[in-house]
């Protein structure tokens, strides 16, 4: 890989062309005072099932040996992070017991835990790696980093920062700085050699520099990016054992070196095996659904939603299926993890949320836990002035809030007939919903409302005909409450369900025609 040459960094950095760097071994329990490990996610989205996962092991892993385990927001991100989100991932956890000894509310002695309240901290830790000579000032244009991607694809070299800036000397940036100029902070990466670590459940691994790019520690906007944010934190906060989703192993060499760099004592690292679909690609939203908030508004237990996240590349000792979190506590043992990849599977999950019901709620227990799902204040209290209106009867009042409290509700291509409308435009009005309700921030009556009559504008439909398909995807039937205010209270991850379900029953789309619909989809906007 073609890098830049620099007054000598490799040298400056007490590395030689072939020297690797080795972290700590594995195990270093000797030297930890206290086992600490923590979960970090950003509060980019829905609150994730893969979220949830992580933070049972790290809790697992750490409260076993009488440890603490931490909630740390990482929210540099501050484009795509929201409050709204870090709530829902706080309100999650907590739903499924995965409360933490550490965090943004909490508090705890190594505070703040929520990275947007750090900054202070990562420029006082850039300037220690600027002034040592381990990351250098990079004034490259957007334009410039894109011509050098576009000749690295069409020569096949390894993608990555050329090292233009390294070789600027000590006045010029100054000068460059004190007029302003734009710029990002990278950090330096040895040449030659391979960088080794030990992960946990992997032993020894080991990644070529080459192909490691010189990563950018801080962004033109003076905020930290992931990597640089993460290493000073994990070290500031006192993590003893970093417990991830592999998709960050191949991270490890940078943190690693910046760990170096700083002459600080690297945690251990244990990537874990990521949660799979049941056709065994990675999980996601398109195949099943990853939100938390999806599993409670379909009646999930917490208790058994939390045993299947367990048995996630886990097992008991003994082999049971089913368990508490303070059995899995008491027993666990990290070593215990397989790496082959966890298929979650969400009918092996009903079956065991039912095991749950059956055997752990006696009939008053039951009643009570169906009553706090189905009749919370906040949900009745919106649902009961829209039935009230067409109630004659209290006998009335099931079939009009069954749309409520039903899961996915049974249809067929027939459900679908209409005078107007046929397959086709069913099938677009409703994976077109789909897309613009994604897309949607808040979900509230209105917002929904504005978006589906936007689109049935666009689309040149009379809004009840527009609206016909989306009555009886979220419905089952023609007429009932209004479909617009249902949405939003059923909310995106259970309406998400009936609508997948009801392109499904419509035959469902193929690859061709979702390339087309994409197509009309995006010039509609
Ligand atoms: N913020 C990262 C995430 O969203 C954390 C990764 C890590 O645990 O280091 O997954």
């Amino acid at each position: 890989m073609g890098r830049g040459k620099s007054s000598d960094p490799v040298d400056a950095m007490g590395f030689h062309d072939d020297s690797s760097i080795i972290a700590a071994p594995a195990t270093r329990q000797e030297n930890m005072s206290q086992i600490r490990t923590r979960v970090a996610p950003s509060p980019t989205g829905d609150p994730h099932v893969g979220t949830a996962y992580i933070a049972l092991f790290n809790r697992c892993f750490a409260h076993q040996q009488g440890g603490s385990f931490i909630l740390r927001i990482e929210d540099t991100d501050q484009a795509r992070s929201t409050k709204k989100s870090e709530d829902f991932i706080l309100q999650s956890l907590r739903w499924l017991g995965l409360d933490w000894d550490e965090g943004p509310d909490t508090g705890g002695d190594f505070g703040p835990y929520r990275q947007s309240e750090r900054s202070e901290i990562y420029t006082r830790h850039i300037n220690e790696l600027l002034d040592a000579g381990h990351a250098f000032h990079c004034f490259c244009s957007a334009e410039r980093l894109d011509e050098v991607r576009k000749t690295q694809m069409q020569n096949k070299q390894q993608l990555g920062y050329d090292g233009h800036c390294l070789s600027l000397g000590k006045e010029e940036v100054q000068q460059r700085l004190a007029a302003g100029e734009e710029h990002v902070i990278r950090m330096k990466i040895p040449e030659q050699g391979e960088c080794e670590f030990q992960d946990l459940l992997r032993g020894n691994v080991s990644i070529a520099w080459s192909q490691i790019d010189m990563q950018v520690l801080m962004k033109s906007d003076g905020l930290p990016t992931y990597h640089f944010a993460n290493v000073v934190d994990d070290h500031l906060m006192q993590i003893s054992h970093v417990i991830r989703g592999e998709e960050w192993i191949n991270s490890v060499p940078k943190h690693v070196l910046l760990y170096q760099y700083f002459g600080w004592q690297p945690p251990v690292f244990c990537h874990m095996p990521l949660l799979r679909n049941p056709d065994k690609s990675k999980l996601s939203k398109r195949k099943n659904p990853t939100s938390i908030n999806y599993y409670r508004d379909m009646g999930y237990l917490p208790e058994a939603l939390l045993n299947y996240l367990g048995m996630m590349g886990w097992t008991m000792p003994g082999g049971e299926e089913k368990f508490s979190l303070s059995e899995m506590t008491a027993q666990f043992d990290i070593e215990r993890v397989s790496l082959g990849g966890p298929i979650f599977d969400i009918e092996k999950l009903d079956w065991l949320n039912g095991k749950y019901i059956r055997e752990d709620l006696d009939d008053s227990a039951f009643i009570k836990a169906y009553a706090d799902w189905a009749f919370a204040p906040e949900r009745v209290g919106r649902i009961v002035p829209l039935i009230k209106q067409r109630v004659e009867r209290f006998s009335d009042v099931a079939d009009l809030a069954h749309l409520f409290v039903a899961g996915v509700i049974p249809l067929t291509a027939d459900s679908f007939q209409h005078k107007k409308l046929d397959q086709a435009s069913c099938l677009q009005i409703l994976q077109f919903s789909l897309w613009r309700l994604e897309a949607l921030e808040n979900f509230d009556r209105d917002s929904v409302e504005a978006c589906l009559q936007q689109l049935a504008e666009a689309l040149e439909l009379k809004i009840r005909d527009f609206l016909f398909p989306l009555f009886v995807a979220i419905s089952g039937k023609a007429v009932s409450t209004s479909v617009i205010e249902s949405i939003s209270i059923i909310g995106l991850d259970v309406a998400r369900a009936r609508i997948r379900h009801a392109i499904d029953s419509l035959g469902g789309i193929s690859k061709k025609q979702a390339k087309r619909l994409e197509k009309d989809f995006q010039a509609l906007a």
